[in-house]
């Protein structure tokens, strides 16, 4: 399986538009980060090619398929409606005009209605479907495992504040962006596994997010062989940020690609 983060930026993106501090003027490129997203290449074969799969369509996502030479997905997870896991949806349009295909979109109940309001008009039906929409099938996900084209998926379910939101773990693969605390529940589901993707989204404490030594807490409680940081702020500058962090965990960047 292969494994790409295509965004590891919180919200509004790093450079902030504006901001001149160290993280925003930093000339490294792992300091750029597009809003949170990845893609995976699977192991499970559909006619001959590899099933493909997208966590969120970020505000980025046009850019970050160009970038990352992404150019066919067969189904997408949402973790939660919140903007920058949503925006970029539309641009599933031209997936859908290359392989004449409607991509298959996964998102438990609360995220599913959210996204239908957001994007009216994909899914009222008097919208006159001419190619200028994404043709897409919502599906809802539940606490229960679940499978595209036979790989089992499994939803990992915790809170954002006052947000719950649904992570997935594919294989020996998880990814949760969007966290700040997970129930007692989910850590059996976290057992073994290679790479792990966790949200930390700064130094200090956030009401919403784990901050850099929360989620370091986290990743050596989980114990998964490598833990990568996503949704990071401004504040944290990739390269002293990274020397500090505990052994097999690491700041993911944009375009870091990882083969389980
Ligand atoms: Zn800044
Ligand atoms: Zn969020
Ligand atoms: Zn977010």
């Amino acid at each position: 399986m292969k494994i790409v983060i295509l965004g590891s930026g919180t919200s509004q993106g790093i450079p902030i538009v504006g901001c001149s501090c160290p993280g925003c003027t930093s000339p490294d490129s792992k300091d750029k980060r597009l809003r949170v997203s990845v893609y995976i290449e699977t192991d499970r074969k559909i006619n001959g090619k590899p099933l493909r799969l997208l966590i969120d369509t970020s505000p980025d996502f046009r850019q970050q398929m160009l970038l990352n030479n992404v150019t066919d997905i067969d189904a997408v997870l949402y973790t939660h409606y919140h903007i920058d896991h949503i925006m970029g949806m539309d641009d599933l349009r031209q997936i859908n005009q290359l392989h004449r295909k409607v991509v298959e979109i996964y998102a438990n109940a609360e995220t599913a209605e959210r996204i239908k309001q957001t994007f009216s008009y994909v899914f009222d039906n008097d919208t006159y479907r001419g190619g200028g929409i994404p043709d897409v099938e919502l599906k809802i996900v539940t606490e229960e495992k679940f499978k595209i084209s036979g790989l089992e998926i499994i939803p990992l379910i915790y809170r954002h504040g006052p947000t719950t939101v649904y992570g997935y773990r594919i294989g020996d693969f998880a990814y949760m962006t969007d966290c700040n605390f997970i129930p007692e529940s989910e850590y059996e589901k976290l057992k073994g596994l290679k790479v792990l993707v966790l949200d930390a989204l700064r130094y200090r404490p956030h009401p919403t997010h784990f901050s850099i030594d929360e989620a370091a807490g986290e990743a050596i409680k989980i114990g998964a062989e490598k833990t990568y940081f996503t949704h990071i702020t401004h504040d944290v500058v990739h390269e002293e940020a990274n020397a500090k962090l505990p052994p097999g965990v690491e700041l993911a960047y944009d375009g870091l690609t990882l083969e389980i």
